[in-house]
């Protein structure tokens, strides 16, 4: 048995790591301020774990020692990462410079949920972990990608200086249960949209592509990353490779609500990227890791937790 630091737990994937890290037996210690999170999330589990409300920018409590910590603590989507972008970017990087110090201090694994926004609006098209991005430094979007590329800096000269065990993945947008309804992500928009019957919100022209992976499968790799030998630092892609447009996403929400709704079209965010793909050749090779859940029977099952909620 370990005992596991997840900051971000009660969020979406933050929840679903932690149910899976206490069916394998582990001590589960929770820090979440609850900007995005929600405590519904983690009720089911409230009496099996230690759960800290705080903010990681501020300086962290007394919480003893950690085997490993998972930083999962960031706002996701791209509304809430802008609505306050200053704080954003020091949950970044204040908050990975702390957990960096209590992995030093302990000698804990420290695995960061970094993302391809790091790759920003890509040139080089499927993006492989040695390509180095197109990232608008001073955007709209740059609070979260400059944040994310600078925890990564971050974690890499902790581990050349001080040998701190590091995991870092690139996460391609993922999806699922637990989603928030009102997190602007676009799978849970669609979904939400078109169970109220009303006009899905595509932005732009729709053409823009994205690789929407399932979060049973990406929690699988977090814990294959965690759990591989110490010289696989990453960078690592995680992400389901098979590419949609907005409009093919759109078709196969309705196909799953079983609702023919209308489209509407609005203008596409500023910097948003056109095009997202991962190759994920190191995961394969490195963790024995590929994603199982193909998106139809991903979108059934997150409609379904929709449903359920309604
Ligand atoms: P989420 O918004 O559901 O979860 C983030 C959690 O972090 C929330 O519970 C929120 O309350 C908490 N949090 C935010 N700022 C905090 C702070 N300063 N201090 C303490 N807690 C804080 O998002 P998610 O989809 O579960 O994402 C989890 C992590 O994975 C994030 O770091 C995100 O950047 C990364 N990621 C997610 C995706 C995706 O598609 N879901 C893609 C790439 C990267
Ligand atoms: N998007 C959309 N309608 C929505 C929400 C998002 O068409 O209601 C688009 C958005 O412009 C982007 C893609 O869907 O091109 C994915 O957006 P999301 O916010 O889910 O993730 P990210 O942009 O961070 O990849």
């Amino acid at each position: 048995m370990k005992r596991i630091l997840v900051t971000g737990g009660a969020g979406f994937l933050g929840s679903h790591l932690i149910d899976r890290l206490l069916e394998q037996g582990h001590e589960i210690v929770c820090v979440d301020n609850l900007l995005t999170g929600s405590l519904k999330n983690i009720e089911h589990v409230v009496d099996a774990i230690t759960f800290i409300q705080h903010d990681i920018t501020e300086p962290l409590p007394e919480l003893g020692m950690f085997d490993d910590i998972y930083n999962l603590a960031c706002p996701a989507s791209p509304v809430h990462y802008q609505a306050n972008p200053i704080h954003t970017f020091k949950t970044s990087i204040l908050g990975v410079l702390q957990l960096l110090e209590l992995a030093k201090k302990y000698g804990a694994r420290i695995l960061q949920a970094s993302t391809s926004e790091v790759y920003g609006d890509p040139i080089v098209h499927p993006q492989p972990e040695e390509y180095w991005g197109h990232v608008n430094p001073i955007g709209i979007r740059s609070c979260y990608d400059e944040g994310k590329r600078g925890a990564e800096t971050l974690l890499f000269d902790y581990a050349r200086m001080y040998d701190v065990p590091i995991k870092v993945v690139r996460i391609f947008n993922t999806y699922g249960p637990r989603m928030d309804a009102r997190d602007g992500r676009v799978v849970s928009n669609f979904i939400v949209q078109s169970l109220q019957d009303k006009p899905l919100t595509v932005y732009g022209d729709g053409q823009q592509t994205r690789s929407f992976c399932y979060v049973d499968d990406l929690i699988e790799g977090f814990l294959r990353m965690m759990e591989s030998p110490k010289e696989v630092t990453g960078p690592i892609n995680l992400g389901n490779p098979d590419e949609f447009t907005m409009l093919e996403l759109a078709e196969k929400v309705m196909k799953w609500t079983q609702n023919t709704t209308e489209l509407k079209f609005l203008p596409l965010p500023e910097d948003d990227p056109k095009q997202r793909k991962p190759v994920i050749d190191e995961a394969k090779r490195l963790l024995n890791w590929s994603p199982k859940v193909r998106l139809d029977e991903g979108i059934q099952k997150t409609v379904q937790y929709f449903k359920d909620r309604s």
